[in-house]
């Protein structure tokens, strides 16, 4: 399987565009073609574990890459989760399911991919011959840092280098990333919102001075990003096998169609539910849930994706996000694969700050995708709804979701499609707000909010957040975002 650039030009293997992360001409690299998983592969499926679900689908786009050793990686990365399962399907109503994703290293459902990425990086190396160390660089809205940062820490050859928006993520967020040890890593706050951190490391790949100079000290880039295909890929598999767990418990027929709701900042997470569709996952619909910053509810409606607008503060930090980067495989799919005119939409986007596709194209769009949105109080609302009708808390981004399936329910009473909505973190990586959420309660500490979480739901609580209470910061710099590659150079000298 080869990948190509969404903006033309390149065509590479799967370990090239993991290395490398981004295309030259600033294009995501995406399959050549979506390979197939048939009905009878969705069959054996329901007989596997969740590592070797995921290898089956990992070894379609990675056919460089030995099977075998493959499967064993996926073993390795997922036998670092809490519990037996890595992505357990929780029956919240008939025909309505949470997925959770937070049972990695760090609560998010980042982990999903990030466990996995250092050894398709460290292998992708070997297999394009690079003798160089590599330099990973993450821009953060707090969760990927921490789940980067967990999955490189100590690994051979390679360094990595994360920053953080310094009004932009959780207290919790940031004492993960702050506290983290391992001899390879760098953390750093940037100043501003999370658009200016990403776009201030993604001038950075882009920079030929900046490359030049790193390669000077025989040190080469990459990004964990959810720009990267190693990334994205991983987290295809956890659609498969939510619809198989649906099968082997019965509560559809293989060849049924049903719906995820996904919330999305990114857009990595959900457009990994596409390409599954793609692929053959039989997927009706796809709800993309956003918060305040409902910039893809209004790009789902109207085809105009308009970043000329304010920015909010939200208790879902992780979906404040204006620049949706992986959107660019969407247009890409949508356009036709018109490389020429995705290329297009992404410089009218740097300079006018706008795009908009064609009637046509929306059309295209909206025969699998919807889009809605949560305030904070309305997706307090939605997670206390479910509390009290069935015990479950879930954290304030899946709180996201949750509204915005419930508005569907709503809106298509006699629909009998089974919902699945996707959950992206652990309660009680942000207990502050949960606990409101839950009780009313307001506590201006979040290990006293773990505390009385605990007491409010009997959840257990992860052994990562439990343990962060006594370690020690390392890390509290704060850089302007003009001064990132020296904060670089500082760290790799
Ligand atoms: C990253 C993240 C999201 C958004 O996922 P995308 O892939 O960026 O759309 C949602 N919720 C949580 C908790 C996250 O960490």
């Amino acid at each position: 399987m080869k990948f190509v650039s969404t903006r033309g030009g390149e065509k590479v293997t799967g370990a090239r565009a993991i290395v490398q992360g981004l295309s030259a001409n600033g294009g995501l690299f995406v399959p050549e073609k979506f390979p197939k998983i048939t009905a009878a592969e969705l069959e054996d499926m329901t007989e596997l574990g969740y590592p070797a679900r995921a290898a089956k689908i990992l070894s379609k786009f990675f056919d460089d890459y030995d099977a075998k050793e493959l499967a064993a990686a996926c073993e390795e990365a997922y036998a670092k989760f809490e519990g037996n399962d890595p992505a357990p399907l929780v029956r919240l109503d008939d025909g309505v399911y949470i997925l959770e994703l937070f049972h990695g290293p760090t609560c998010a459902f980042k982990d999903m991919a990030l466990t996995l990425l250092p050894y398709l990086l460290r292998k992708g190396c070997d297999l394009c011959g690079i003798k160089e160390e590599v330099l990973v660089l993450v821009a953060t809205s707090g969760d990927t840092g921490k789940a980067a940062l967990e999955g490189f820490k100590d690994a051979d050859g390679v360094k990595i280098a994360v920053f953080y928006p310094n009004d932009g993520v959780s207290k919790m967020q940031k004492l993960q990333m702050c506290t983290q040890d391992g001899k390879n890593v760098d953390v750093a706050a940037v100043k501003g919102n999370f658009d200016d951190c990403q776009t201030a490391v993604k001038e950075i790949f882009a920079s030929a001075e900046c490359v030049a100079a790193l390669k000077e000290k025989n040190i080469v880039l990459s990004s964990a990003n959810s720009i990267n295909f190693g990334r994205l890929a991983p987290q295809i598999a956890y659609y498969f096998s939510a619809y198989a767990d649906l099968v082997s418990a019965n509560q559809i027929k293989n060849g049924d169609e049903i719906d995820f709701t996904v919330p999305t900042g990114n857009f990595g997470n959900i457009l990994a539910a596409y390409y599954a569709k793609r692929m053959g996952l039989p997927i009706r619909r796809l709800h993309c849930a956003s918060n305040k910053n409902n910039i893809l509810t209004d790009f789902l409606q109207t085809g105009v994706y308009d970043i000329r607008r304010e920015f909010y503060k939200t208790t879902s930090p992780s979906m404040d996000i204006l620049v949706s980067s992986n959107l660019e495989r969407l247009l890409f799919e949508i356009s036709g694969r018109d490389a020429k005119l995705t290329a297009k939409r992404m410089n009218e986007l740097k300079t006018n700050k706008f795009y908009s596709v064609t009637e046509e194209e929306l059309a295209k769009l909206n025969e699998t995708f919807d889009g809605g949105f949560a305030t904070d109080e309305e997706g307090v609302e939605a997670m206390y709804d479910v509390f009290v009708d069935t015990g479950y808390c879930m954290d304030t981004h899946t709180g996201c979701a949750m509204k915005v399936a419930v508005d569907w329910f709503e809106k298509n009473k006699k629909d009998e499609t089974n919902m699945v909505i996707v959950s992206t973190a652990s309660p009680y990586k942000f207990p502050q707000d949960v606990l409101y959420a839950m009780t009313g309660n307001d506590v201006k500490d979040s290990f006293k909010g773990i505390k009385r979480l605990h007491a409010a739901t009997a959840m257990a609580v992860p052994k990562c957040l439990k343990e962060l209470r006594d370690k020690p910061v390392r890390f509290n710099k704060t850089v302007d975002r003009k001064k990132l590659f020296e904060e670089i150079l500082e760290f790799v000298k």
